[in-house]
């Protein structure tokens, strides 16, 4: 897989500024399947490190 760089520490998968998933899924905010910028995009795969976050 390519490296991601993440910053998202919370999550499950964050490591030393990378993501450690073996593949990430990546939707539109607003479901669709176009957007015009990285802010209408996100991260599905995130699972917070802890559920009590
Ligand atoms: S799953 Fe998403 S939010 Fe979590 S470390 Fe990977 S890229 Fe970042």
């Amino acid at each position: 897989m390519a490296d991601i760089k993440c910053t998202v520490s919370n999550c499950v998968y964050y490591r030393d500024l990378k993501c450690h998933a073996d593949m990430i899924e990546v939707n539109t905010m607003d479901g669709g399947m176009e957007c015009n910028n990285s802010e209408g995009t996100c991260c599905d795969t995130f699972r917070p490190a802890r559920e009590d976050k």
